[in-house]
């Protein structure tokens, strides 16, 4: 689960984390109260959305050269101006994908003066399986860019969970960022925040991207990226109230109501499987015969025939599905439920698009049975290679 950069900061602040006061708002006339509220003269306008690289977006609906998603102000009638120049319209970034996303809220917030721009991050080393830093003096730009251009400018630390974030850390970071003075002295505090918010709050990910050196040599969060462990929301609460469902998929948010595991793609295939391994074989092979997947909805072990049938129904809804590929293996999962909750949804929905089903694996002879008896337009597969090439042949 993903928050917005206020909720993060809110977070991080309520561990001692330096942030700078602001205030999230929805409407240009809360945007002027919210101004009144900072201490000026420097305001910065910050574009809420669950996707980085907003400074260099660009907002559909206004002409090429207009300003991004973030942006300063010198006054209050300035804050007010860019409120009302960026509320309602649509953000496209980097990571946004074309499609953009709708700038619903709008955080103002008090500006800093920026000596030096830092990118910190931490996240959870499957090698080592430890929480690592991941530091760069390159901070304020895309990171992607410079692991893959100057890999040598970013340091990863490790940290030892039984002896948490140590002085001998500290040290290493304050090094790779090249910070004396006041700002190493933050960092002493700074640096085991980030970890123990990191660690308490069940986080996967967190992004500080920029970490700032002030003009007056502290630090500062300037921007802030959670992301947190879904297998672990049930023990946070209060993070969970920060969810916003807005920012996700609508069809992602109905397959978890049935404890489905779906994911949106951009191709045209969509793909009901049954557990992670099967659904990235499946994807591959689609792409081997020269298609996409437009999604995979992976309905687990021991569904029942309403959760397939629901789990059929979220693939067929998306427009962008032009053929369907049902690849069940049955061990828990067995397959004549399959073919009963396929049958269900059809007879409910209609089937618009052609649909290949390969089955194997417990009750396959029943599970066939029943598709083959159902009277429904099914293309059978012997094996994955069948079925892809089928899938791949009948979208075109
Ligand atoms: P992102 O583009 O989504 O990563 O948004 P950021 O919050 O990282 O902001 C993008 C850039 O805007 C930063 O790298 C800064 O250069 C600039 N910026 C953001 N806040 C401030 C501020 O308070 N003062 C100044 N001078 N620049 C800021
Ligand atoms: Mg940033």
């Amino acid at each position: 689960m993903n928050i917005h950069e206020y909720q993060a900061k809110q977070v991080l602040k309520s561990f001692g984390a330096p942030v700078a006061e602001g205030v999230a708002i929805t409407s240009v006339d809360q945007a002027e109260a919210a101004a009144r509220q900072l201490p000026g003269p420097l305001y910065v306008v910050k574009s809420q959305i669950h996707a980085g690289g907003r400074g260099k977006g660009k907002f559909k609906e206004l002409p090429a050269d207009a300003k991004g998603g973030v942006r300063l102000a010198f006054s209050i009638e300035d804050v007010v101006k860019n409120a009302r120049e960026m509320l309602g319209n649509t953000l496209v970034t980097a990571q946004t994908g074309p499609a953009g996303k709708q700038v619903n809220r709008l955080y103002i917030e008090d500006g800093a003066d920026i000596d030096r721009e830092l990118y910190c991050s931490l996240l959870v080393d499957r090698s080592t399986g430890r929480v690592s830093f991941v530091v760069s003096t390159e901070g304020g730009m895309d990171i992607e860019a410079v692991a893959h251009d100057t890999p040598e400018k970013i340091v990863t630390i490790d940290i030892d969970p039984e002896a948490g974030v140590t002085t001998a850390n500290v040290a290493e970071i304050n090094t790779a960022y090249g910070l004396t003075g006041a700002a190493a002295k933050d960092g002493e505090t700074l640096f085991p925040i980030l970890y123990k918010a990191f660690v308490d709050k069940d986080m996967s990910m967190l992004e500080v991207n920029p970490l700032i050196v002030m003009k007056d040599g502290h630090l500062r969060v300037l921007d802030a990226k959670v992301s947190f462990d879904g297998n672990a929301l049930f023990r946070h609460e209060d993070m969970k109230a920060l969810r916003d469902e807005t920012e996700e998929d609508a069809k992602e948010i109905e397959a978890s109501e049935w404890d489905l595991a779906y994911v949106a793609l951009d191709g045209n295939i969509g793909c009901m499987v049954n557990g992670a391994g099967l659904a990235m074989a499946t994807m591959d092979i689609i792409k081997l015969y020269g298609a996409e997947p437009a999604n995979f909805c992976d309905v687990g072990g021991g569904a029942s025939k309403e959760k397939v049938a629901a789990a059929f129904k979220i693939i067929t809804a998306d427009p962008a599905v032009k053929g369907i590929l049902v690849n069940i293996f049955g061990g828990i999962m067995r397959c004549d439920v399959i073919a009963e909750g396929v049958v269900a949804a059809v007879k409910e929905v209609g089937l618009k698009v052609p649909l290949v089903v390969r089955l194997e694996g417990t009750n396959v002879v029943e599970g066939k049975r029943i598709l083959n008896e159902s009277g429904l337009a099914i293309t059978a597969a012997d094996d994955l290679d069948d079925a892809a090439q089928k899938i791949v042949a009948a979208v075109g």
